[in-house]
């Protein structure tokens, strides 16, 4: 006879103790016979290890290893979903694209390691400059990009001259030398009527815009923002 009813219910259930975090897999059965409920049966399976491991990958996955902000494939998850966010409040969203000057140069006189060093200090100025709601992302190896939901134009061009005057007036100190920098920045926003009122961006294109603004910024003589 069938006493395994059809609606197993499955739940996970998470217990912190301490610094330590367990999660248990609940699977519930009702038995029934001669339609008469005879109980329930629950079994219960110590998903604690599996559950770390995948929040590891995930994190892996989603992280910049240097620099842990979100790599390039969290970062344009994360902003599908701030688009999306701005287009239902037709709210504006405008996007900061970073490239480090003459970077070359610095890997070539001071190493490797005082280059990943410079990465690290950049990344913590953007984050510093921007709303905790912003998102910063590492795009490419000396390249960012920042997401800032609700910035106007004239907010984000703000933004990044306050990133790009931070950057160019710091000293990054790497064991005895001092090294400074600037940085080119590349602005595009959907703070323009039309483009709220029809709803017609996506991040690719905002990407691609302050990608084609960089450049500008690069053939201007670098060390401003465009
Ligand atoms: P430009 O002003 O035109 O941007 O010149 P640039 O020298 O910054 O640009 P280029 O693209 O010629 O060189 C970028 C360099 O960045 C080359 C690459 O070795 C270095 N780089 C990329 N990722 C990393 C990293 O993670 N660590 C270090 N130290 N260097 C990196
Ligand atoms: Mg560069
Ligand atoms: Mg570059």
């Amino acid at each position: 006879k069938k006493i395994f009813s059809n609606n197993d219910e499955l739940f996970e259930v998470k217990i912190i103790k301490g610094n330590t975090h367990f999660f248990y897999e609940f699977h519930v059965t009702k038995l029934k016979k001669n339609k008469k409920d005879l109980g329930l049966v629950y079994l219960v399976r110590d998903i604690s290890k599996e559950t770390e491991a995948f929040m590891e990958l995930d994190s892996i996955a989603s992280y910049d290893f240097l620099t842990q902000v979100y790599n390039r494939r969290k970062f344009l998850e994360e902003a599908e979903i701030e688009v999306m966010m701005a287009k239902r409040h037709s709210s504006f969203l405008s996007i900061l694209m970073l490239d480090i000057d003459n970077f070359k140069v610095v890997n070539d006189k001071y190493g490797h390691l005082a280059g990943d060093s410079v990465i690290k200090s950049i990344i913590d100025i953007c984050c510093n400059s921007v709303r905790s709601t912003d998102i910063v992302g590492r795009y490419g190896g000396e390249e960012f990009v920042v997401l800032l939901s609700g910035a106007s134009v004239e907010n984000a061009y703000k933004i990044a001259e306050n990133i790009r005057k931070h950057v160019e007036e710091m000293d990054i100190k790497y064991q005895e030398n001092k090294i400074s920098l600037t940085i080119s920045i590349g602005v595009s926003s959907t703070d323009s009527n039309k483009v709220i009122e029809e709803k017609e961006f996506d991040i690719n294109e905002l990407l691609k815009k302050a990608d084609i603004a960089l450049y500008d910024a690069k053939n201007s003589g670098r060390n401003c923002v465009k």
